[in-house]
């Protein structure tokens, strides 16, 4: 049997990080994981240059059933802190908009990164490992893992095995099936930062627009983002709609403002005035996608010369605009999600080491846990943070 101070299940960004800085303490590291590569979602986020923070990150930008635990770890190892270690390790990049960083060439040079930091640092990686069966020791003394490798023990277990999107890049249960095992609450998890799809109905009506985006204010429980839509074949998409995604449950309905930098109201009524003949149509296609305008005006608007509408007319046409109701169906799932809400109950979990506070020696980390960012590099900041910090303590 190995015996290791550390064993960390999950090499994505959270356990990698985790284990240099482990390693870096002198600890003897081994880290676990059943894909046959390191790291495989940073590869893919943010279309291959993986946006890796944001120059804006804290606490506001996570959802979580305790939106106090994440306050800690941000603090302790901040997005500053992150941009200096890759500017250090000169891997070039850019902010792309609202303090979003991204690689300039490639996601790879992040995983070459922190995979040359665990060798330099000690920490090993051991990839092709199916994980069968974890026991705790008698007296607290660690815990002993059944491999399809063989068998391992150790004082420290780091569960960093994200959440259960993108199954197809090795993403499983097994952090919560591990969580439920040893007594610790799971809170319900369901997919986040995902596309939404649309009755049949609306989807009928829009299914020819799919492609077609614009800027939009999307509002929905009280949350309001202003970003692109992107109409799709299957419903809606497009990083206004991936963050609202995160808020909205199954039966709410989407106030969409589709003219969100215009004063539609005055807009509409000094066009009556100025341009009498014209069709709603044709002015509605001065702000939006004509084909959007046209959808808009045969299925949800009249559509007539602008001095055939009274005032009355010309409020209810702005509010339409200004808060288009829009009710999705559902989420396209896992199979596109960039995320999972919910996991492993903060509550059973110290803010400072990781460590459960029923189990000594086990500990948690990443995505795993009930703590989700906005789309824009907040959840790899969680990675980073949870990982440096549970690094320092095991
Ligand atoms: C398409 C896509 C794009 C994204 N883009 C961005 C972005 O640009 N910016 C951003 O901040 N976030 C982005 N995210 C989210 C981000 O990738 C995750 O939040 C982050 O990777 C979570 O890190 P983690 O280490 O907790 O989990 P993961 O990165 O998911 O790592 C978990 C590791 O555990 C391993 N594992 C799982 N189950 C087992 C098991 N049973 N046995 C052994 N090993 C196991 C997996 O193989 C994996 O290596 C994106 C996500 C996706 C899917």
């Amino acid at each position: 049997m190995q015996q290791q101070d550390v064993i960390i299940i999950g090499a994505g960004a959270a356990g990698l990080f985790c284990a240099l800085h482990a390693a870096a303490r002198g600890r003897s590291v081994l880290v676990l994981d059943h894909a046959n590569k390191i790291g495989k979602k940073i590869l893919l986020s943010g279309g291959g240059r993986c946006n890796f923070t944001n120059r804006e990150a804290s606490p506001q930008h996570y959802l979580s059933a305790n939106p106090h635990f994440c306050i800690s770890a941000l603090r302790r190892y901040t997005q500053t802190d992150f941009e200096a270690w890759i500017k250090k390790h000169r891997i070039a990049y850019h902010e792309k908009t609202l303090g979003q960083l991204f690689c300039d060439d490639s996601a790879k040079a992040i995983v070459s990164l922190l995979e040359a930091e665990c060798t330099k640092a000690g920490a090993a990686i051991q990839l092709h490992t199916l994980i069968q069966k974890v026991d705790a020791l008698p007296d607290g003394k660690g815990f002993k893992l059944q491999t399809s490798q063989g068998l391992f023990a150790c004082q420290s277990l780091v569960i960093a095995t994200g959440g259960l999107s993108f199954p197809t890049m090795g993403a499983s249960p097994f952090g919560y099936r591990i969580a439920e095992q040893f007594g610790l609450r799971v809170l319900p998890v369901r997919a986040g930062l995902v596309p939404l799809t649309l009755h049949k109905q609306d989807l009928e009506r829009f299914a020819a627009l799919a492609g077609v985006a614009l800027p939009v204010k999307v509002t929905c429980r009280g949350q309001t983002f202003q970003e692109a839509l992107l109409l799709t074949h299957r419903g809606l998409s497009g990083p206004a709609i991936l963050q609202i995604s995160s808020y909205w449950q199954a039966g709410d309905t989407l106030d969409l403002n589709l003219l969100p930098d215009l004063d539609t109201f005055t807009w509409l009524q000094q066009a009556k005035k100025s341009r009498p003949k014209m069709e709603l149509k044709t002015l509605l296609a001065e702000q939006l996608p004509s084909r959007l305008a046209q959808v808009l005006c045969e299925h949800y608007l009249p559509n007539r010369s602008l001095h055939h509408y009274n005032e009355k007319d010309v409020a209810e046409i702005a509010k339409t605009l200004s808060a288009f109701p829009l009710k999705p169906n559902g989420t396209e799932g896992y199979r596109t999600a960039e995320v999972t809400l919910g996991g492993v109950d903060t509550a059973e979990i110290s803010s400072k080491t990781f460590e459960s506070k029923k189990v000594p020696g086990l500990y948690f980390i990443g995505e795993v846990l009930d703590v989700t960012g906005h789309l824009g590099g907040f959840n790899f900041q969680w990675a980073w943070s949870s990982g440096f910090c549970c690094g320092q303590f095991i």
